[in-house]
């Protein structure tokens, strides 16, 4: 065929543009309540409320205990890179918090409708804010957009509501509301998992019983019971692995993880990397291997990973979602975790050879 004329190259519009980038961090639901879940633990909370409805897609809100937010913030809190949390570029190596780049309430105003209400320690009233694209915008038509005073606890309560409503093409790629809300469910309960010492608790409005609720103050392997159930309860092993002589990095990996009488119908892995929820295939597989020995086939196991890594050698950098993240040494790491877990596997079959079910 013919050549055709080359069309006019033309400047998107800003506004465009925002929804976009925003599309990339803030994929469903859940992706944006990790955020929120980060930015709460960041603010050193320790009771963490959700509510849903409609998978999280009509409304989703948390509600914290938390430092709360200035209200002399309140303005550029939406705004695309404010943080509390970074300053310089060297920051970025030794980063402690989850959040770091101040993208995600900007992302979610620019594809919601994104609310806040917020109090600190010293204030004598909450403020309560509304935002629309990267900025503070009227509650209602004509109304000033300046953040009012209300009535309000200690912490934060960020409301967000139709999420997608100008993005038609993601919120088509969304599932059902019942696979929108477990993916929300599962967030939460992993993160209730690695944060014992805080209280969670996530359920649909207007429902009276959560369906995730974890005490505050309790222990990784007590809530993982609470969690999983009684199935996986009796069957779990606390397994550690560290540094060795002939390793540059500092590391360290506490694991809980099932032994030979679990089997679970799919792998249920939960990895966090310097408290990062984070997917790591290659390392799923690797402990897949290993069970693979010991347990009868299409049976997998339950393993849960917190790896401390020296901040330097993780690249958090690597995409805003941070969900793939990559480390040095990761190889090397893997394999010894992969040993440990093994010798303890090992262990546990010399000691108890016969494991009646009961
Ligand atoms: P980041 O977490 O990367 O800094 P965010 O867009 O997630 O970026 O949040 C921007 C800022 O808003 C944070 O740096 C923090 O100061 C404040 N913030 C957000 N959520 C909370 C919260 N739940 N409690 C207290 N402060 C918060
Ligand atoms: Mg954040």
């Amino acid at each position: 065929t013919e050549n055709a004329e080359p069309l006019p190259i033309k400047r998107l519009q800003e506004a465009l543009i925002n929804r976009i980038a925003a599309g990339e961090i803030i994929h469903r639901p859940a992706s944006a309540l990790k955020e929120l879940i980060e930015n709460c633990l960041d603010a050193g909370s320790t009771s963490i409320r959700i509510t849903s409805r409609e998978g999280g897609m009509k409304l989703l809100q948390i509600q914290d205990n938390g430092c709360g937010i200035r209200r002399a913030d309140l303005p550029i809190l939406a705004e695309r890179f404010t943080t509390s949390k970074l300053s310089t570029f060297s920051d970025l190596s030794r980063i402690a918090t989850y959040g770091f780049r101040g993208e995600a309430l900007a992302s979610i105003s620019h594809v919601a409708r994104l609310s806040v209400v917020t109090k600190t320690k010293s204030d004598s009233c909450a403020w309560r804010a509304v935002y629309a694209d990267g900025a503070l915008a009227p509650p209602k038509a004509g109304q000033s957009p300046d953040p009012k005073p209300c009535a309000g606890n200690d912490g934060t309560v960020i409301t967000i509501e139709d999420l997608f409503y100008n993005t038609p093409t993601r919120l088509a790629s969304l599932r059902s509301t019942a696979e929108e809300y477990s993916r929300i469910l599962d967030v939460v309960t992993k993160y209730a998992i690695h944060n014992p010492h805080v209280s969670f608790s996530c359920k649909k409005a207007g429902s009276t019983s959560p369906d995730v609720t974890t005490p505050s103050g309790s222990e990784v392997k007590q809530t993982i019971q609470l969690l999983y159930g009684h199935s996986i309860a009796n069957e779990l092993m606390h397994v550690t692995a560290q540094k060795s002589d002939v390793d540059l990095q500092p590391w360290e990996a506490d694991v809980f993880c099932s032994n030979a009488n679990y089997q679970a119908k799919k792998t249920i892995f939960l990895l966090f990397i310097n408290h990062r929820l984070v997917e790591c295939s290659r390392m799923k597989r690797a402990f897949e291997a290993v069970y693979s020995a010991i347990l009868p086939k299409g049976t997998f196991p339950f393993v849960y990973l917190s790896l401390i890594v020296d901040p330097s050698s993780v690249d958090v950098n690597v995409h805003p979602t941070k969900r793939e993240v990559h480390f040095l040494n990761e190889e090397v790491i893997t394999e010894r975790v992969c040993d440990a877990i093994q010798n303890e596997l090992g262990k546990q079959s010399h000691s108890r050879p016969f494991q009646y079910q009961t």
